[in-house]
């Protein structure tokens, strides 16, 4: 730390994001990452032309990406906000709406935490049930900026749209934020509830079922206050906030929504076997609505599974809050992938227990 630091930065606490070694090739099952390329159309889209634009700005009202959005989706555009990664709607959100103070669960994205303490904003962590269930009746009356995952992470649990519904209506006077990463491998959208409300904001990202992490490509759905908020905090910092190349490739993935579809699908596939035989293992496994599974085993530290297995060539998610120390975070990837997972947590299981 310099001299030179804000003193309202000096204990700030950034976040950690997942590994992203670069010293060999690894089994990357850290960071929910999709295993599959973007669709061969998307990959095609990309040309000379494209790249030499580059010397033109991107256009800041995000105006063609939001058109397809709002056409798949059944929604206008003035619903729709678009940002670099969903991180950023996130980082938006807490500057915009938290100013009552924030509530979210003890477990889970470490991210609302951190952008709680860049801004000053009181945080209440709430705990999540014994059996890592989020209790929707903490979330009633709070009249504070609530903030779900749902599906939950690390866990990958999910509640009802019904239960959501309970926790907007009951804030009336302040915004109830819906992180939809991992909605698409087969969690519930609260989405039909935006025309009806006008204090949800529901966040989505084009990380994980849609390919991209490495594009840098989120957006929020929200009534058109809401969406006008964040625009005025975007047009305060970055109007250019998401650049050309991942804006024109953003288009061609909502063109392709077969592909990424079919690709949900299969992950899904992989993760119930998967689920499986990590049961057979004796692993306990939460129940995942996501591209990842939450695992642990009554044999081997969340911590020394997770060290073997990098040693391994395989790299998988571990938390040092205790809660969930024994566990370990498994990205699903391809069939392929699983099986070598599963091998060598076998031969770790033989080996050193
Ligand atoms: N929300 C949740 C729950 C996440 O796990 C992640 C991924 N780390 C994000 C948001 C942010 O994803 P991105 O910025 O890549 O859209």
């Amino acid at each position: 730390m310099s001299r030179f630091l804000g003193e309202r930065y000096q204990a700030l606490e950034a976040y950690t994001p997942g590994e992203q070694p670069r010293d060999m090739r690894y089994i990357k099952l850290n960071t929910n990452e999709s295993p599959y390329p973007p669709a061969p159309e998307v990959t095609a889209a990309m040309n000379r032309e494209q790249v030499e634009l580059l010397r033109l700005y991107s256009d800041p009202t995000a105006g063609g990406l939001k058109r397809k959005l709002a056409e798949l989706y059944g929604v206008k555009s003035e619903n729709i906000f678009v940002s670099n990664g969903s991180d950023e709607v996130l980082n938006f959100a807490f500057m915009a709406f938290g100013g009552k103070g924030a509530v979210f669960p003890d477990i889970t994205y470490g991210f609302y935490e951190v952008f709680g303490d860049l801004y000053g904003i009181s945080c209440e962590k709430v705990p999540l049930k014994e059996d890592f269930s989020v209790d929707y009746r903490d979330y009633l009356g709070r009249d504070k900026l609530v903030v779900l995952a749902n599906p939950n992470a690390p866990t990958g649990m999910s509640i009802p749209v019904s239960q959501i519904e309970e926790i907007v209506r009951t804030n009336p006077d302040s915004v109830v934020l819906i992180d939809e990463a991992y909605v698409d491998f087969g969690g519930e959208t609260c989405l039909s509830l935006i025309g009806t409300y006008d204090n949800l904001l529901v966040v989505r990202t084009f990380s994980k079922s849609r390919c991209l992490a490495g594009g840098r490509l989120g957006y929020a759905f929200g009534s058109p206050e809401l969406i006008a908020d964040l625009e005025k905090i975007k047009y305060s910092t970055n109007p250019y906030n998401i650049n050309r190349l991942t804006l024109f490739l953003g288009e061609a993935t909502v063109d392709a929504e077969a592909y990424y579809q079919e690709k949900c699908a299969e992950i899904q596939k992989t993760r119930a076997w998967t689920a499986a035989q990590l049961t057979a293992l004796g692993f306990e496994v939460l129940p995942s609505r996501t591209n990842f599974l939450f695992a642990r085993s009554p044999k081997i530290d969340g911590g020394q599974l997770y060290r073997e297995l990098k040693t391994r060539g395989i790299l998988v998610r571990h938390f040092t809050n205790p809660r969930i120390a024994q566990f370990n975070r498994i990205t699903i990837g391809t069939p392929d992938q699983m099986e070598a997972l599963l091998e060598a947590i076998t031969r770790i299981l033989n080996e050193t227990v």
